[in-house]
């Protein structure tokens, strides 16, 4: 089929009528009549994908689906859809993707946006082909690149379209087309989690290096790297944003968030219609939502496997598909985000919470959270801010004891400048509950923690050090934990960094790749991002990483570079038995 075979009158009657030409006008057309669905503005998004959900041929066309996919924000799915449109084509109905904007056309003013045309006429349905109908989607990708306004809608399809394209050009071995696809798309939607993964296997594939196998999906058909595995995270634990938002796992991981505890019930947040949907991507073996470029426990491949579950929750929903919960586990009390630093990776200025916000946060902490609190096994708190710094935090770690809260262990998040003597002394109630605490760094040097811990003193944190090296060689923390996220301002103090975590006694000492919280344009975060392939430094930095000093036990690292300490899934299920302990989920004897 080609534009020829398209009645092209009864589109230019419409637009001519509506006086500009629509977001999005699908034609709908018979041998006898051509009927219309359309989306004007964005405004109108709702009531498109409700019209688009109703259409009776839906089900036949995948890139409709891809559509309503993209239209509810569903991206995978929408990726899934366009790379099955392209495969396959519709079934009894064909539709294609038109561009008259060099044409001539009847009309006053040329036209933008891409015709859509779904053929219902037998004889229009047979001369298409896989590559005509991803040349189609290319087609909608460049013509809403080209075009402005709508800016919402439009980065949302082409971020489906841009990941089926992805996946049909990396299918058939043509890593550069997808990759053009992708770099378009990114443009508009540059923390896309999916689109990140894409262009980092189509990156490897096109430097005729090895995907890893948890990405091939993103570059062509979904091999089922992860359908033998369970991720407990969404089924055991409850993390509380900034603003109140609530995640099942940490936010630059999975950051669809199931509710709001500022607004809604606890028990509506954990059984909401997204909370379900995330549960099941982990049953589906998608992990549809899940970052998997930075998810650590899908990079080193240390989740469990089902048929070794034996945690009776997760069993049911193994088994029985059961995805309701009715208490958690595990929190992560990210709820505040003031803090007495200011570090360039986190933030661009100190954030110190309003008086009336804070007051509202802590009276949540008290009457919803603290209920939940009880039953916990593990509270994290707080990596959004520092939590002497935390009004709503200082209320939790007054509020709880032994007696309330029989099974609890907390894992305290700190940047240790405020970790005095005199803090932990107003603290009694937390003797014995304290397993670790972890204490962000990113340097081993005066000049470099000074710049990277924007207003920290280095005098004042060593010393704060010192006291909880003391703590930890007495037992009374059991865990001490030490991280540091590299890039290009400290990466050469990484073997350094090793050794500067033995003098405080410290348990860990952890390397996590530089991510983009928001503090960075994407420009700036690609010029200090050393790990990332194209970076000027990242040869250096993999001499670095090189180093038998990261292969030691006190290590842990989420490096996948060659010639990198790789660590086993076994080594790395131990090892992050003492973080996330993935194992408790198993039966003995299996990791
Ligand atoms: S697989 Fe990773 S991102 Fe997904 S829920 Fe588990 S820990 Fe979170």
């Amino acid at each position: 089929m080609n534009s020829r075979a398209v009645r092209t009158t009864p589109f230019f009657d419409r637009i001519r009528s509506i006086g500009y030409q629509p977001f999005i006008q699908i034609g709908i057309q018979s041998e006898t009549a051509t009927d219309f669905v359309i989306c004007h503005t964005q405004q109108e998004l709702a009531r498109f994908a409700d019209a688009l959900g109703a259409l009776p041929q839906l089900g036949q066309s995948p890139f409709l689906m891809g559509l309503h996919a993209a239209m509810s924000l569903e991206f995978y799915d929408a990726g899934e859809r366009f790379f099955e449109w392209c495969l396959q084509g519709d079934d009894g109905v064909a539709l294609e993707v038109l561009d008259f904007s060099k044409a001539r056309t009847p009309l006053a003013f040329p036209l933008e946006f891409p015709l859509f045309v779904l053929f219902t006429s037998p004889a229009a349905t047979a001369a298409q082909n896989p590559s005509d109908r991803a040349e189609g989607l290319s087609r909608l990708i460049s013509m809403y690149h080209a075009t402005s306004g709508n800016d919402a809608m439009r980065w949302t399809l082409m971020e489906g379209a841009a990941l089926g394209a992805s996946k049909y050009y990396g299918h058939i071995g043509e890593y550069a087309a997808a990759m053009a696809n992708i770099r378009l798309a990114l443009n508009y939607a540059p923390k896309s989690i999916h689109l990140r993964a894409a262009e980092h296997a189509l990156e490897l594939a096109l430097g005729g290096k090895p995907v890893p196998d948890r990405l091939r999906k993103f570059i062509g058909k979904d091999n089922g790297a992860l359908m033998g595995r369970i991720c407990p995270e969404p089924f055991k634990r409850f993390d509380v944003g900034p603003s109140g938002e609530t995640l099942l796992c940490c936010g630059h991981w999975l950051p669809t968030p199931v509710g709001n505890i500022m607004t809604q019930e606890v028990g509506d947040v954990l059984n909401s219609h997204a909370a379900r949907k995330i549960r099941a991507s982990m049953l589906d073996g998608s992990f549809k939502y899940c970052n998997h470029l930075e998810c650590t426990a899908l990079i080193q491949g240390y989740l469990p496997k089902k048929e070794q579950v034996t945690d009776p929750v997760l069993r049911r929903a193994i088994d029985r598909g059961e995805l309701d919960i009715d208490k958690v586990e595990q929190m992560l009390f990210a709820f505040d985000q003031s803090c007495n630093l200011s570090c360039p990776s986190c933030r661009v200025e100190r954030i110190i919470e309003r008086p009336d916000v804070r007051d509202a946060k802590t009276e949540v902490v008290t009457n919803k959270l603290m209920p939940l609190l009880s039953g916990l096994k593990l509270l994290d708190i707080n990596p959004a801010g520092e939590v002497f710094s935390s009004k709503p935090s200082r209320r939790i770690l007054e509020l709880v004891n032994r007696q309330d809260c029989p099974d609890l262990v907390i894992d305290i998040i700190s940047n240790a400048t405020l970790f005095t003597e005199k803090e932990w002394a107003n603290l009694p109630n937390l003797k014995g509950m304290v397993r670790a605490v972890r204490v962000s760094t990113d340097g081993a040097t005066k000049p470099t923690f000074e710049k990277l811990r924007r207003l920290a003193s280095w005098e004042v944190f060593v010393r704060n050090m010192e006291f909880l090296g003391g703590l930890r060689a007495s037992g009374e923390i059991r865990q001490l934990k030490m991280s540091f996220t590299y890039q290009v301002d400290n990466f050469r103090e990484m073997k350094q960094f090793v050794e500067f975590g033995r003098r405080f006694n410290a348990d860990f000492v952890i390397f996590e790749r530089l991510q983009n919280l928001g503090a960075f344009s994407w420009d700036e975060f690609r010029s200090k991002a050393v790990h990332l392939s194209d970076h000027a430094l990242h040869d250096e930095f993999l001499g670095v990483i090189r180093d038998r000093v990261f292969g030691q036990q006190i290590v842990w690292h989420d490096f996948e570079w060659e010639g990198a300490a790789a660590l086993s899934e076994e080594d790395a299920s131990e090892r992050m038995k003492t973080t996330v302990d993935m194992t408790q989920f198993i039966g003995a004897g299996g990791a």
